[in-house]
């Protein structure tokens, strides 16, 4: 029976309970919105003690599902205001699974804010909780240390940690997960959910897994079936088979350049001109000279393995990566074209525990209003360092993101959407993505409707990146396709396979129905997908959102992006069709504001 296990940190209480029928069909994603939407309040403050963080793995987590082993964090967003769920990999999901835990739910905010918590879960389940109070304004990867010290192999264990950032309550605040070497270096980044963990007093979570088997099916031969069945077809897809594997994310830095939608020097042009010494081609060739490693999982079970390591001229580790995102927003975004001066600031944001996307497009905001000079990398790890680690004025500004720092310091072109940052691709040459910018309930996010896939990898079909034809609909399939993804646990890049390859897609509700025991078909995936999205645009509406929060801003409609002097077209009655779907959704599921 899986469960659901709450620790109020007001009273340091813990309640197990069984997890409600009514989510009995819902995981990851869709359980953290599910709580969210029952239980906090639109009103409540994002740091306050009726704010909820809600841990959750996907329906398919701690089995062998390929790439299965997402974890979904939940919460009121406290840099969008809105609902959030941002996910990560790592090896949590798949112990928080073994565990039974459907969902791991820390209420309340002690009353002494000088506290912080150590929370261990232990293979029986019970759970202890302690002071750690010598860890306050420790990085992440002293976190780490400290944890080993006591817990000794780290293939015992999973951790979820915060940085100084988050005990600060910065809102570009993340939280780290570990990956299998015991690395703090999958990252809930986005939405600011690092500053809830930290409002909660709670440092650290440690999941022990240690002899816990992965979780039984209802049917185990149907489930290896469709295992292996999803398997070869991730092998199978070029993306997924070999572009991913063997560049990883940043095969994509050459790709988005050239097709002048790679977002430099503060959304100014759409090509970097020193693209080729921070691409992925570059990245491998390098690693690969100074004995790095260039192909693993981010969690035990990934086909793909898109991961890798990078290393100093000596060999020794200095981040994960950095994935294609952070090389753009710390580099290119900044104009920095040094790829060691990128992975420092990599380094900086994962032991500070700020979302390198919100990071990089904060400085590239800041170097516009001319306070740090464009391509300037070591100006901006200072920046970081002495600045927003330490929480000086300055840093406390930086530290709330792009849009708090355009505003603090007059900057003209400031490019957010629901007080979130762009991601790493320009949506005027590239028009899909921007609906998904535009319209997500999660502010700016690509993974929300990955719409890049039609509009420039030709996957899934072909949609002219830069006429606004056909982009809602694009960007609205891909939402409800990735509500769902969320939902199982599943990594967004299976979608690469599931678009293109018919069996991949079967493969899904297969493995869910022969997993759960429940019927699992196309539709019932779909529906998921939009049960998911309902119940966030229904959140975000009692919150206040309107259909103007549906919007990129005004520049982007305005300024000519080079090289195809384009700008964003997408009419709003476009834009504003994207969730049409959510009226006749919540009447089924019987749902209207957030409390039902
Ligand atoms: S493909 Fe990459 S991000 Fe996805 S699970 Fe594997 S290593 Fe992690």
């Amino acid at each position: 029976m899986k469960k659901i296990v709450r620790i109020d940190m007001s009273d340091l209480s813990v309640k197990t309970e069984p997890l409600p029928e009514k989510w009995a069909r819902y995981g990851g994603r869709a359980l953290t919105d599910a709580i969210v939407f029952s239980e906090v309040p639109p009103s409540a403050d994002p740091l306050g003690p009726e704010n909820k963080l809600v841990f959750a793995p996907g329906i398919l987590g701690g089995t062998t599902a390929p790439n299965g082993g997402r974890l979904s964090a939940g919460a009121k967003s406290p840099l969008t205001g809105g609902i959030k769920e941002s996910n990560s990999g790592g090896q949590a999901a798949h112990a928080l699974a073994k565990l039974g835990i459907a969902a791991l739910v820390i209420e309340g905010a002690p009353a002494d804010k000088d506290a912080r918590y150590l929370i261990k879960i232990a293979p029986d389940g019970s759970v202890e909780i302690k002071r750690v109070d010598e860890w306050a304004g420790a990085g992440n990867y002293a976190v780490a240390d400290g944890i080993k010290q006591t817990m000794g192999d780290v293939k015992r264990y999973a951790t979820i940690s915060i940085g100084p950032a988050g005990e600060m309550g910065m809102k570009m605040a993340g939280i780290a997960v570990s990956d299998p070497d015991g690395y703090p270096n999958r990252f809930l980044g986005r939405g600011g959910l690092g500053a809830v963990m930290g409002s909660k007093g709670v440092k650290a979570i440690v999941l022990v897994d240690e002899g816990l088997p992965t979780i039984e099916h209802a049917d185990r031969d149907a489930f290896n079936a469709a295992v292996k069945k999803f398997a070869a077809a991730l092998r199978e897809h070029a993306v997924t088979g070999q572009g991913l594997p063997t560049y990883g994310t940043n095969v994509l830095a050459n790709i988005i350049n050239e097709a002048g939608g790679y977002p430099t020097r503060n959304f100014s042009s759409g090509r970097f001109e020193l693209v080729e010494n921070i691409s992925g081609e570059r990245q491998r060739e390098v690693t690969l000279e100074r004995g790095g490693n260039v192909k693993h999982g981010c969690h035990t079970g990934c086909v793909i393995q898109c991961s890798r390591y990078w290393v100093d001229k000596d060999g020794t580790y200095i981040t994960k990566g950095p994935e294609y995102e952070s090389m753009w927003s710390l580099g290119a975004d900044c104009g920095i074209g040094d790829i060691d001066d990128v992975a420092a600031l990599d380094r900086a944001c994962g032991d500070i525990g700020i979302d390198t996307i919100e990071t990089g497009v904060m400085l590239g905001v800041y170097m516009d209003s001319g306070r740090l000079a464009f391509g300037d990398g070591k100006g901006a790890l200072r920046l970081l360092e002495e600045e927003v680690r330490k929480g000086t004025d300055l840093g406390r500004v930086l530290g709330d993101g792009a849009e708090a720092t355009g505003t603090a310091f007059g900057v003209k072109r400031i490019p957010v959407v629901k007080h979130q940052g762009l991601p790493a691709y320009d949506p005027r040459p590239i028009q899909g993505i921007g609906v998904t910018y535009a319209t997500s309930p999660m502010g700016a996010d690509h993974t929300a409707g990955y719409s890049i896939t039609a509009n420039v990898l030709n996957v899934g079909g072909t949609v002219d990146p830069l006429k606004p034809d056909g982009q809602a609909e694009l960007s609205k399939g891909l939402q409800i396709a990735t509500g769902m993804l969320d939902s199982m646990g599943l990594c967004i890049f299976v979608a690469f396979a599931v678009l293109d390859i018919p069996e991949a897609f079967d493969a899904i509700f297969e493995m869910a129905t022969a997993h759960t025991g429940q019927t699992w078909d196309a539709d019932a995936l779909m529906e998921l997908g939009k049960e998911t999205l309902a119940m966030e645009r229904l959140y975000n509406e009692a919150v206040g959102f309107k259909p103007e929060d549906d919007r990129l801003p005004r520049f982007f409609y305005e300024e000519k992006l080079p090289p195809h002097d384009a700008v964003f077209s997408v009419s709003d009655a476009d834009l504003d069709s994207v969730f049409d779907f959510v009226p006749e959704t919540a009447a089924k599921m019987g749902i209207s504001k957030p409390g039902a």
